[in-house]
């Protein structure tokens, strides 16, 4: 099986690569059978599938009900995390879903042990910010806009009863990136058709669709219809997606073995310094690049007191609240 720590390293044989979804299931099904001796065992707790097995769906208590879908085990949580804390803290219901299992995104492994290296990360992350999650068995690097997906992201939408789904935009250097938005876009209609994906019901109402923030600019710059202020969770999101070991302080596919050295105390705590600075600046830039919208939402004097923030533009598909609505579901 696995190493537990996830740590095992070097490219795998196309082969191992190839049986790697298998894999994880067995050890997922090995983790409920383990009745909890391991400490993997929470694999089991959550479906790795690309068919979306039904979960059941959040209680009709009068909360929200929001979904958020990155392409790999990293990006729901970057686009969502200090909302889906103060969601989760209100009472809402939160889920994040890696549309693919991120078997490639590291430069020093893959397969199967970094899927479910990367797996067990964001079970943590979820776990801090106190939502749900589930990673698809996708091949990271490999999905595309098909019909078999469509149907997917349409059942985890409605399985989920979503009032809200929120995405990063078309416009992206990733291949992942830009398929997983056109998915989210084509259920943004889809998830009301009767008789499309008739093995759930369709949703009665429409979900809003939100974007994520982005820097691209073609064919049009990302456009804030909502900023919310994240200061008063700051620290506790910092230290949730801080636990992403394999994607910040090892740097992902585009990373190398020296920027957190495994026997070097010193360069890893300066690494572990230097990568929360990093990722509390991406929040504060957004205060920064959308000043305007947090000063709408909150009045002058506040607006401007905010220091870290996230924003969201409304897609031109789904339900189109007014102001008014969308800063209501923005109260926490
Ligand atoms: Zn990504």
């Amino acid at each position: 099986m696995f190493a537990l720590t996830g740590v095992a390293s070097g490219k795998l044989y196309p082969m191992q690569r190839k049986y790697s979804s298998r894999m994880l299931i067995l050890a997922a099904v090995a983790g409920v059978v383990a009745g909890g001796a391991l400490p993997w065992r929470q694999l089991g707790e959550l479906s790795l599938t690309a068919a979306a097995q039904a979960q059941p769906a959040p209680a009709n208590d009068g909360k929200l009900r929001v979904i958020v879908f990155g392409a790999h085990p990293d990006d729901p949580e970057y686009q969502s995390a200090g909302v889906a804390m103060k969601w989760a803290r209100a009472g809402h219901h939160v889920k994040l879903v890696a549309a693919t299992n991120g078997d490639i995104g590291h430069w020093g492994m893959a397969g199967g042990p970094l899927a479910k290296r990367r797996h067990e990360e964001v079970l943590e992350v979820a776990r801090r910010l106190g939502v749900t999650n589930e990673v698809l068995d996708i091949h990271d690097g490999e999905i595309m806009p098909t019909l078999e997906n469509r149907r997917i992201f349409n059942r985890l939408i409605r399985q989920w009863n979503a009032d809200i789904v929120i995405t990063n935009r078309p416009n992206d250097y990733h291949p992942d990136h830009r398929y997983t938005s056109i998915l989210v876009q084509d259920s943004a209609y889809m998830v009301g058709v009767p008789f499309f994906g008739t093995d759930t019901p369709p949703l009665k109402r429409n979900p809003v669709f939100l974007y994520a923030p982005d820097r691209f600019q073609r064919p049009n710059p990302f456009r804030p219809d909502i900023a919310v202020s994240i200061d008063d969770v700051l620290d506790p999101m910092l230290d949730a997606l801080l636990v992403m070991e394999s994607q910040i302080h090892e740097g992902g596919a585009d990373g190398n073995a020296s920027l957190y050295p495994a026997n070097d105390p010193a360069a890893r705590e300066k690494r572990r310094a230097q990568v929360r600075q990093q990722l509390a600046g991406r929040y504060a830039s957004y205060a920064e690049r959308f000043r305007e919208a947090l000063v709408k939402n909150y009045g002058e004097a506040q607006g401007r007191a905010v220091r870290h923030a996230q924003a969201f533009e409304l897609c031109e598909y789904g339900r189109q609240p007014s102001y008014d609505e969308l800063k209501k579901m923005f109260t926490f």
